[in-house]
């Protein structure tokens, strides 16, 4: 199949990769060439804009920052709606709020295009290994069109309903592990603090009703070695958090606890660590508190 391909960063350029693996013709942009000049090297084709990759594709697939930057990608001149063959299918399977996909599937579908909203969860290490999880919001003929790509891509697909419905799933997943990583942080800090070893405050933790992913993914590998390379940035999960915020404001939802592990993770991306891993918010309670989480 030919496949456009736009963004390929952390999350892309693994996704990418396991598509040009799979045998299928990988159209790849991305502003920055040095990335698409490599996965070129490793046997995709290139496209000078997203126009260009949409007008070479059946699927076009995006993997973008922010909802601000899949709009402009979508909707510029040299954008995909402006490239597309009839009976295109758009798959954005970045994070973004589901009225951005709402938004972007009216225009598609005014071009006679497909569009579904497809994010992910399961990290880097996810999509370098083909398992990610996958939420799906799409016409049902949408889904079983896209969904032999999507396994290439991913473990578990999940297609969650219309539209709009993966990205309503995956901003109620983040909103979830951001307040669980803000907790674990200030949680493992008061154990510092109070003489606990870390091993055995995770150890203990891990078998009892405590437990949380954020504290089973970052705080061995990430927190006790020092090692706060992400992984999940900070800003990406300040922005997930975010939308968690504005879709609860659009839906009259109050979210006290999301809007103040959006706060905590300010004061992180205040200390400059925007660029660090999730885990790294324990620096902020680490500065305050005089302790360090570290084991070795
Ligand atoms: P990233 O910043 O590493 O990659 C984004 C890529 O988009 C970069 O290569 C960048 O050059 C490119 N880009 C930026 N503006 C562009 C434009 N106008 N046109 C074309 N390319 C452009 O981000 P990432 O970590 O790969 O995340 C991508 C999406 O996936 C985000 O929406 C993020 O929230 C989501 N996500 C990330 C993770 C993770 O663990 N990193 C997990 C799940 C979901």
């Amino acid at each position: 199949m030919r496949i456009g391909f736009i963004g390929v960063g952390a999350m892309g350029k693994p996704m990418a990769q396991n598509l040009i693996k799979a045998a299928h013709d990988v159209y790849i942009y991305d502003i920055n060439q040095a990335v698409v000049a490599e996965l070129a090297s490793r046997g995709g084709l290139t496209a000078a804009t997203p126009k260009e990759a949409a007008s070479r594709a059946e699927i076009v697939i995006t993997m973008l920052p922010n909802a601000a930057i899949v709009e402009d990608t979508m909707t510029a001149d040299n954008g995909i709606l402006a490239g597309g063959n009839p009976g295109l299918t758009i798959v954005d399977m970045s994070s973004v709020a589901p009225r951005t996909s709402l938004k972007m599937a009216a225009l598609a579908k005014q071009r006679g295009f497909q569009y579904a909203d497809a994010p992910v969860s399961g990290g880097v290490a996810g999509a370098d290994a083909g398992t990610l999880t996958i939420m799906v919001g799409a016409e049902p003929d949408t889904f079983r069109q896209i969904e032999p790509v999507l396994q290439i891509l991913g473990k578990k697909i999940y297609h969650v309903g219309p539209v709009g419905s993966g990205d309503a799933i995956k901003v109620v997943n983040n909103l979830l592990l951001g307040v669980h990583m803000a907790a674990a942080a200030e949680a493992l800090v008061l154990g510092a603090k109070a003489g606990l070893n870390p091993e055995v405050m995770l150890e203990i933790i891990k078998e009892s009703s405590g437990r949380s992913y954020a504290l089973e993914a970052k705080a061995a590998n990430f927190i006790f070695k020092g090692n706060f390379t992400p992984g999940f940035a900070i800003d990406l999960q300040y922005k997930d958090l975010e939308l968690a915020v504005e879709t609860g404001k659009n839906l009259g939802v109050p979210l006290p606890v999301g809007n103040l592990a959006q706060q905590i993770f300010e004061m992180s991306r205040a200390k400059g660590l925007g660029r660090e891993d999730i885990s790294a918010v324990i620096k902020v309670w680490e500065e305050l508190t005089g302790v360090q989480v570290r084991t070795g």
